[in-house]
Formats: structure tokens, C-alpha cells, sequence
């Protein structure tokens, strides 16, 4: 295991991973969906070019002109254990640089962080693995078992022209995997001023529900009672205003219980979404992990002040508990009544995965070497990764991107928000645990 000797946050010694974070920041990869994005093609040559250093043979898979995906298989010294993917995205979403205090492109370095639209999500990750492979590779050196190393396109619209394009198109390059790592977990927070590490062992089901309502066009003078922006703004208020009931999974039930053993009171003292108000910063996830969500995102309707259109719509972005995505779908449209047209736009899969098992002891037991004494929570994800699309082929997928932060970064809302930036230390601190597990898983 390599571990930097310089200080990580001297301005001429940056850490390679770093480096390669804030190289990949300057790479402008926003994804804006509905197949529009920047493309993820500069990104993914240079870090196909990073694989190539290390003597691996990276592939590159173009799903459409500059969609581009890249994978590469490193032999492991058991290659009867099952492979491990270890995956990151290239794209980000969009970045309004009015918002922002710093360009959020240009991978600016201040205040021991590297600040920039990927930052968090998940740039970061892609360069702790990088680094950590470097590590692994240095001096002739292998991880235990087969990685399957792939940086995908398009994780930010739903994967369709990255990581399902591949399962779909190419399941060959994940043949023997049974497990992956990636996003949206292994972070710190700080539980009653316990620093705790949350590991995502599910996500929730992702529905994107498109609204529409119908009525006849016409002069905005007329006497009119089915004009069809009035009906999709009652069903738009419906939907955003349905408070979905509070429904506990193995994964949610066995963080609340930990949280309150953490807190040394009884489980039933405290409310559910107590518990999780307890976790501060983490709270918003973890009480969207509770239940069901659903939120008005788009509203698209008219052309003219003085003209009533025959048509208006509203996006909805559903995020139902695992399992229950039918009864979701069935009660919206009850909710939203036979009037209101509702359209899918795109749906994924829901998971939850035991906090048992080899690699959850073995991500234990690494967190408990580099940070010891800090509790390792299962939790459910409120969103969705690329996770989604390996379980097609029965890979079992975990959040686990390690950064010890400090208690007073707000982390989880730094996910597609403004300023978004991560410690120095706290990539090198990912870099290091990542080399160990990978080593010796
Ligand atoms: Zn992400």
C-alpha cells in the first residue's frame, strides 16, 4: 500500500489523485438528458491513457457518436474469486456558472479542497481509483481478485447510452463478476458527534413519469372549463403534495436501529424520521430513504398570452421503495385521475442487498484500520447508479466511494450542487483505503 509521503494540500505537491480529479473537473462533461450532453469522449481517452500507463488494455465503447464508455479487465492473483467491478461515471450534470464562486471547470484548488462539477459526483471516485490502481499495479503488484475497471457514460440521464448499453450489448467484459463498488457511499457523518460511515447497500426504484393533459385551444378570452393547464396544475398539486407513508426495509430498520444505538436511546423512543434528523447533514437521504417520493420537476405548457393551448405537461421524478414501483404507479394514477395522460419516460429497478457477507466484512474491517472506532451503517439510497444496470446480470452492487470528511461539510447536498468540491485529504484518505480492499479483497 502507497501512501503519499508530502502534504497532500502543498500547492507543488498535489496527490495523484488529485491531479487526476481536477484534470477530469477541466473536461467539461455535462450531461443534460434526453441524449443531449457534451459527450464523455476526451475524458474517457484520458483515462483510457491513464489504464494504458499502468500496462492494462483498456476498451472503448462509443453507444452513439461521443458517448463514450471505457473498460478494462485487471487479472487478479485468486482467479477463482468472483471479479469485482470497480466503476465511476464521466459525466456530470449541467453547472450554472452564475450560481457558482468559482468555474465550475476549471479545477480550482482553495481552502484544502478541489472545487468543480464533479467533485462529489464522481469525478472524485473515478480518480480514486486510478490512483488506487496505480498503487495496486506498482512494482509488479496485483489485486486479489479479477477487477473489472469501467468508467461509463451517461449514469446522469439513467445509463442508456452507457452502462445498460454495455450490459446490454457486451455482458462478456463483466463475465465472472459478482460484485461492484462505485458511488454515493463510504462517506463519513457525523452522528451525535460519533463519525460514522454510511455504505449504500440499495437504492431506490426510479420511475421518470411524464403528465399530460388534453382540452380544445382557443381564444385566452373565452368562458372555458377544461382548459388543460388548470387540470394539469390540479394534478400536478396532488402529486406534489402526496405525503407517501413512512415504510421500513431491512436496509432502513437495521440503520435506524444503529443510529439509535449510537445515540444510547431505546429504538422506539425516537420516530423514524427523528433518527434520521439525528444524522444532521445525511438526514435529507436517509429520510428519503423512508418512503416513497415524488416531485414536479418540469412544468411545459403555451405559446401565446392571449392563446389557451390544447396540451400542458409536467415531469415527475417518482423514487418509489423497492418492490412497491406497480402500487406507486397504480395510486398516482388515481391521485392524478382518468383525465391526465401519464407517460413513462424511463424506469429502473429498485435494490437492496444484505449488510452481510464477505465484502461488507472486508469494507468493515479496512474502514476499521484507516479510521478505527467509526461505525460502518448500511443505508438506502434515495437515487439510483449505475448499480442498477450490472443487476441485470446479477451483480450484487455497493455504494462505496470511502472519504473521511470533516463534521461540518455539508457533503450529501453537495451532490449536483452549487460549489460543489471535496477535501484534499479526504481524496487521499479514499485513495488509501481503496488500495488496501482491493489488495486484499
Ligand atoms: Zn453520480
Amino acid at each position: 500500500m502507497t501512501a503519499p509521503a508530502t502534504s497532500p494540500a502543498s500547492a507543488n505537491a498535489l496527490d495523484l489523485t488529485t491531479e487526476i480529479a481536477r484534470d477530469l473537473i477541466r473536461f467539461d462533461t455535462t450531461n443534460y438528458g434526453e441524449g443531449r450532453s457534451n459527450g464523455e469522449t476526451d475524458a474517457a481517452e484520458y483515462v483510457a491513457e491513464k489504464l494504458r500507463a499502468l500496462g492494462l488494455a483498456p476498451e472503448l465503447f462509443d453507444s452513439e457518436p461521443g458517448r463514450t464508455s471505457v473498460v478494462a479487465r485487471v487479472p487478479g492473483r485468486d482467479r477463482s474469486k468472483g471479479a469485482l467491478v470497480v466503476h465511476g461515471h464521466l459525466d456530470v450534470v449541467p453547472a450554472d456558472p452564475a450560481n457558482w464562486s468559482v468555474d465550475p471547470f476549471g479545477g480550482e484548488i482553495k481552502d484544502g479542497m478541489l472545487w468543480g462539477r464533479g467533485a462529489v459526483d464522481m469525478k472524485n471516485m473515478d480518480a480514486m481509483i486510478l490512483a488506487s490502481l496505480t498503487d495496486v499495479l506498482d512494482q509488479g503488484g496485483q489485486p486479489e481478485r479479477d477487477l473489472v475497471i469501467a468508467f461509463f457514460a451517461d449514469e446522469e440521464a439513467g445509463g442508456v447510452f452507457g452502462s445498460h448499453h454495455l450490459v446490454d450489448t457486451r455482458p462478456d467484459l463483466f463475465a465472472g463478476a459478482t460484485e461492484a463498488i462505485s458511488e454515493v457511499g463510504g462517506y463519513s457523518i457525523s452522528i451525535g458527534g460519533q463519525r460514522a460511515y454510511l455504505l449504500q447497500t440499495g437504492e431506490k426504484a426510479l420511475i421518470w413519469l411524464k403528465l399530460v393533459a388534453h382540452g380544445p385551444a382557443g381564444h385566452g378570452s373565452r368562458l372555458v372549463t377544461d382548459n388543460a393547464i388548470t387540470r394539469l396544475a390540479e394534478a400536478v398539486a396532488k402529486v406534489g403534495r402526496r405525503q407517501w407513508p413512512i415504510r421500513l426495509t431491512n436496509t432502513t430498520r437495521q440503520l435506524l436501529s444503529e443510529i439509535a444505538r449510537i445515540l444510547s436511546v431505546e429504538p422506539q423512543s425516537m420516530g423514524p424520521d427523528e433518527l434520521a434528523l439525528a444524522t444532521g447533514t445525511a438526514s435529507g437521504f436517509i429520510q428519503a430513504s423512508l418512503r416513497t417520493t415524488m416531485n414536479p420537476t418540469v412544468l411545459q405548457a403555451g405559446y401565446k398570452h392571449n392563446v389557451i393551448p390544447d396540451r400542458a405537461e409536467a415531469l415527475i421524478d417518482v423514487r418509489s421503495l423497492p418492490g412497491e414501483e406497480d402500487a406507486v404507479l397504480a395510486e398516482l394514477a388515481e391521485l392524478v385521475g382518468p383525465d391526465i395522460e401519464i407517460v413513462v419516460m424511463h424506469q429502473d429497478v429498485g435494490l437492496e442487498t444484505e449488510f452481510a457477507g464477505p465484502l461488507i466484512d472486508r469494507i468493515v474491517q479496512t474502514l476499521g484500520t484507516h479510521d478505527p472506532g467509526a461505525p460502518v451503517l448500511p443505508y438506502l439510497m434515495p437515487a439510483g447508479t449505475d448499480n442498477k444496470a450490472l443487476s441485470k446480470l446479477g451483480i450484487k452492487g455497493y455504494g462505496f466511494a470511502p472519504l473521511k470528511l470533516p463534521a461540518d461539510l455539508d457533503f450529501p447536498a453537495l451532490f449536483h450542487g452549487v460549489d460543489e468540491r471535496v477535501p484534499l485529504d479526504a481524496l487521499v484518505f479514499g485513495r488509501t483505503v481503496l488500495t488496501d480492499l482491493l489488495t486484499t479483497y
